[in-house]
């Protein structure tokens, strides 16, 4: 059994004008595929055959660099393509993860500010998160495919900070991309289903 490129949960136009049609093209249909066969071509006859993707990704973590870095890539975008939608973004926050990001974080307004904070001040590629960690939201940023499940935390939200997810779109300004995935993109219901989740 191999990984496979999930497809997109709406169509290719649907993120514009804030993800435009060609950045989906080459970001899910190219870097996305390249993840997933670079991921099964390592993998074959390995010990890692088999094993599911989040096993992967932890087991490899500071052992092989390959395996994880594609591994991890792969899991993130998995996440990614369903952490927007059409009319995301917003304050439309389900009630107790509401609640919980107000406690934890302050507000909804002062999550935001730090989420994009952590995604414009990572260094290079990688990715900003909001992540349950010792009972408690918190934002993270992390390095190329590295995720919060290799930190102790479980991401309930993530971007991709990579200029391949941006710069078709807004070139050098990751500020302005980062604002408009929380303003327009977000799909709440997701992160909400995840929290539910990790909250268990
Ligand atoms: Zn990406």
């Amino acid at each position: 059994m191999s990984f496979s490129l999930p497809d997109l949960p709406y169509p290719h136009d649907a993120l514009a004008p804030y993800m435009s049609r060609e950045t989906l093209e080459y970001h899910h249909d190219k870097h996305h595929q390249a993840y997933v066969t670079n991921l099964n071509n390592l993998i074959k006859g390995t010990e890692w055959e088999g094993k599911s993707l989040e096993e992967v990704v932890k087991g490899s973590f500071g052992k092989n660099a390959g395996v994880f870095n594609n591994a991890g890539q792969d899991l993130n975008h998995n996440h990614f393509w369903k952490w927007m939608k059409p009319g995301g973004g917003g304050d439309k926050i389900p009630g107790n993860l509401e609640k919980k990001i107000a406690a934890d974080l302050g507000s909804i307004a002062k999550m935001k500010e730090d989420f994009v904070q952590a995604g414009v001040t990572q260094f290079g590629s990688g990715w900003c998160w909001l992540a349950v960690k010792d009972g408690k939201i918190t934002v993270m940023k992390t390095a190329n495919g590295e995720n919060p499940l290799v930190h102790g935390g479980t991401p309930i939200l993530g971007c991709d900070v990579w200029e391949h997810s941006y710069y078709i779109d807004y070139r050098n300004r990751r500020p302005d991309y980062l604002k408009a995935f929380v303003d327009h993109l977000v799909n709440w219901d997701y992160v909400a289903e995840l929290y539910g989740a990790a909250a268990k």
